[in-house]
């Protein structure tokens, strides 16, 4: 037994054989793993009603991982932002998104309603480099370790000021960093969060989103999990794309596109495309026709995201006026859309920021 484990990511079998070989019986598996993702415990002492030996030989065993929440912002009903601390005081996003209508591809129905949606990091930096994005701006430090996924979902709930509910119920795997570069860790995490003993959030409750790595969508394709995918389109040609999107010189269009059929073929599953709308660049009417001849290939639906402004970026978001004909006219096409309405607007909206402006006040002090 590595002593580095995480408690967090061992399945029951794993458990349940190490407590056989200490000689403790196999009940005490689910008593220990409802300790973590029913009771959100921080640590083996918390578990009162596990013996005091026990708990003592599990401390020496397992890693029990919780990363301090440094901060929250954002009011009740808005997107909210928790600023996480990892072990080697790397900082992470989670966003608390209140209508994941919104951002799962799909119209709010009356049962979807108030259900509120986790958005997930992958990576602490992102080598993607997208222009557009504040992750992307500092670069790629390093992968999370499956329970550092995990751990911003525990940590989440364990914020939840309404403790008699859950309050996260679909995933989006969305922040910080591009999930598929970051495979196995992610797929191991998702098992966990999927697993009815662990965290039990369904498969199609969660979404994965990625950039476009074309290769990792066809693996993705050989999955059992019947996750959902959403893919970061922001363009309809490679040309607008190739200059926000540095991974598009890497996976063309076609070459996105074609693997998305593939996995589309394969899961029988509908895909939904990501747009950010920035000002004359990708909000242009040829764009628009590009991205309703796109959507009609695959039935997917658009999100679309007007830009929010990233400090040191020179992108803007379209006037209102752009921004309403671009959703018509896809609408118009026939194309499933969603403009997502951001509340709050703080200067922190966008993905990645919060995380580089508290960054830049630790290296201040
Ligand atoms: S948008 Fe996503 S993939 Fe692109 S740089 Fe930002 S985190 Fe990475």
């Amino acid at each position: 037994m590595n002593q580095s484990d995480s408690i967090l990511t061992q399945s029951p079998q794993a458990l349940t054989q190490q407590l056989a070989d200490w000689g403790i019986p196999s009940w005490r598996t689910k008593q220990i793993q409802e300790w973590i993702f029913h009771h959100r415990a921080v640590s083996f002492e918390a578990c009162a009603n596990l013996p005091k030996t026990l708990r003592e030989k599990l401390s020496s065993h397992y890693k029990f991982y919780s990363a301090p929440l440094l901060c929250v912002t954002g009011h009740e009903g808005e997107t909210r932002k928790f600023l996480w601390k990892l072990c080697d005081g790397n900082l992470i996003e989670s966003v608390l998104i209140p209508a994941p209508a919104a951002n799962t591809g799909h119209t709010s129905s009356n049962s979807e309603e108030n259900r509120n949606t986790l958005c997930i990091s992958t990576q602490v930096g992102c080598a993607c480099g997208c222009k557009f994005c504040a992750s992307g701006r500092s670069g790629f430090i390093r992968n999370l370790a499956p329970e550092e996924i995990i751990d911003q979902l525990l940590g989440a709930e364990r914020w939840n000021p309404h403790q008699n509910k859950r309050l996260i119920h679909n995933l989006v795997i969305m922040g910080m960093g591009e999930p598929l570069a970051n495979y196995e860790n992610l797929m191991k995490a998702l098992s966990i969060m999927n697993a009815e003993w662990g965290a039990n959030i369904g498969a199609r409750k969660i979404t994965i989103s990625t950039s476009g790595l074309a290769p990792k969508i066809r693996r993705l394709a050989a999955e059992e999990a019947q996750y959902r995918l959403s893919i970061s389109l922001h363009a309809a040609t490679d040309a607008v794309r190739s200059l926000i999107m540095p991974i598009n010189r890497k996976y063309p269009l076609k070459e996105l596109l074609d693997a998305c059929e593939a996995y589309q073929q394969t899961k029988g599953r509908m895909i939904s495309f990501e747009y950010i709308l920035i000002d004359r660049l990708n909000d242009t009417p040829s764009q628009c026709q590009g991205l309703i001849r796109i959507a009609h290939r695959f039935h997917a639906h658009i999100n679309l995201i007007p830009y929010n402004p990233v400090e040191g970026c020179d992108f803007k978001r379209p006037p209102q006026e752009t921004i309403r004909k671009f959703t018509s006219e896809l609408l118009a096409g026939g194309i499933s859309a969603t403009l997502r309405q951001e509340k709050g607007g703080n200067i922190d909206a966008a993905c990645g920021q919060l995380r580089l402006r508290k960054m830049k006040d630790l290296s201040e002090k």
